[in-house]
């Protein structure tokens, strides 16, 4: 058997929450290991649209609620980490777009229009209009009214590679990840494929893989829900950027638009929004392709799709349990005993996340141990692929 390692923090995941966990915690002293049983980010964080939202598309029912509100500080966090001075040093991780824009293809409904030009919304939200507006909805035939939200969109392969830089020589892969005892029968670790891991605390970020990490800890709570959805992405070289939210009737987005890099340069298109759920989950992959041909001649019919490959990517999202499956708005952390359970609920929250672990271990006065044991060499886990890379 493996000898066994210990260390202040042991974190189950390898997405954006564990990693951004990991790296924040390392910066502040603490030794972590994390342990990833696939590929780093390969589960809905290489999948995920990279949008930094702050609260506005949560806020288009007319107000801000407390949870828009929470989420109203993460693009400055990230900014802060992007431009190298902020609670991680993310310098070189590729930004898509400076804005994220929100299209109405019809006249927005008047109580939205004040709403976008009332006090809390100033400096959030700006209209767009001529040479202004994204080159992708530069045409003639263009009705409607666009907005730029004060929102950033990442290219999250070159962020989860920044990530595993930060992590140094805390990652491990592991396929069997077991949950392990003291002589009091409590947990104090994982078993790592065989080898015992001691730690202070345990930390589960593993996305979708929580339920399954939890049942094996024999622990029934939290809950965990997962949202289906089917999302739709067209390749084409005529395509331009666009990164937009288009409103449909509600106050819903209708289609979600952002554009990432084939590895040949070419441009593709990854669409979510109200296409990609339940009617788009209960359509087959040929029917959800038709459905989303249907959207795009509707909306933008000047774009030219004669040669375009169309692939669709099924996949949940993983968050704890709320009634009625409705979103859950904030990070969510819980702890029991020295396991701490977490899901982001969205990429843009991983740094609240990592707050609320923070706040829980400095509030057990766990602090960074003063000296860390050197480690021998661990087997290492692979970066995982975004669908544009993957698929086409
Ligand atoms: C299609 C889509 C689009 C999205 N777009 C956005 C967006 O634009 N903006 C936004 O803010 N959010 C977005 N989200 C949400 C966001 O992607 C997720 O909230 C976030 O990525 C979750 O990160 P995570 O680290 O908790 O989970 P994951 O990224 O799923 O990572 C969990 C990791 O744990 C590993 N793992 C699982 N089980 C085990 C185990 N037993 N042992 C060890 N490791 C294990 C997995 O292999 C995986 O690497 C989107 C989600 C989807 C699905």
């Amino acid at each position: 058997m493996s000898s066994t390692l210990s260390t202040d923090i042991l974190i189950a995941g390898g997405g954006i929450a564990g990693l951004w966990l990991n790296a924040r915690l390392r910066r502040l002293g603490y030794s972590t290991l994390l342990v990833e049983h696939e590929a780093l980010g390969g589960g809905q964080s290489l999948k995920s649209q990279g949008i930094i939202h702050g609260g506005t598309k949560y806020a288009l029912g007319g107000s801000l609620t407390g949870s828009s509100e929470a989420i109203a500080d993460m693009p400055r966090r990230w900014r802060e980490a992007l431009a190298g001075h902020g609670e991680l040093d993310l310098a070189g991780v590729h930004l898509l777009c400076e804005a994220h824009y929100l299209w109405s293809p019809g006249t927005l409904a008047g109580n939205l229009t004040g709403f976008f030009a009332s006090k809390a919304m100033r400096g959030r939200v700006d209209q767009v209009k001529g040479e202004a507006l994204p080159a992708a909805l530069q045409d003639e035939r263009f009705r409607g009214k666009v907005y730029r939200l004060a929102e950033l969109v990442l290219d999250v392969p070159s962020l989860i590679r920044r990530l595993q830089v930060l992590a140094g020589d805390s990652l491990l892969a592991g396929k069997q990840v077991e949950p392990l005892h003291d002589a009091q029968g409590e947990l104090c670790g994982l078993q790592v494929d065989g080898r015992p891991i001691e730690a202070r605390r345990v930390v589960l970020c593993a996305g979708a893989g929580n339920a399954g990490l939890l049942a094996r800890c024999g622990l029934a709570e939290p809950a965990q829900q997962l949202r289906a959805l089917h999302m739709v992405l067209v390749k084409s070289a005529s395509l331009r950027p666009l990164y937009a939210h288009c409103l449909g009737a509600g106050t819903k987005p209708r289609l979600t638009i952002t554009t990432h890099p084939a590895d040949d340069g070419q441009w593709v298109w990854y669409l979510g929004g109200h296409l990609a759920e339940a009617e788009g989950v209960a359509r087959d992959e040929a029917a959800q392709i038709k459905a989303a041909q249907r959207e795009l001649a509707e909306l933008l019919p000047w774009i030219d799709l004669r040669d375009a490959q169309w692939r669709t990517l099924r996949i949940d999202r993983a968050e704890p349990a709320q009634s009625g499956l409705v979103r859950p708005d904030n990070a969510f952390l819980t702890r029991q005993g020295r396991l701490l359970v977490g899901w982001p609920t969205k990429l843009a929250l991983a740094p609240d996340l990592s707050d609320r672990v923070l706040a829980s271990l400095r509030a057990e006065g766990i602090e960074p141990s003063p000296s860390h044991a050197p480690r021998p060499a661990l087997p290492q886990p692979a970066l995982g692929l975004a669908p544009w890379q993957e698929l086409f």
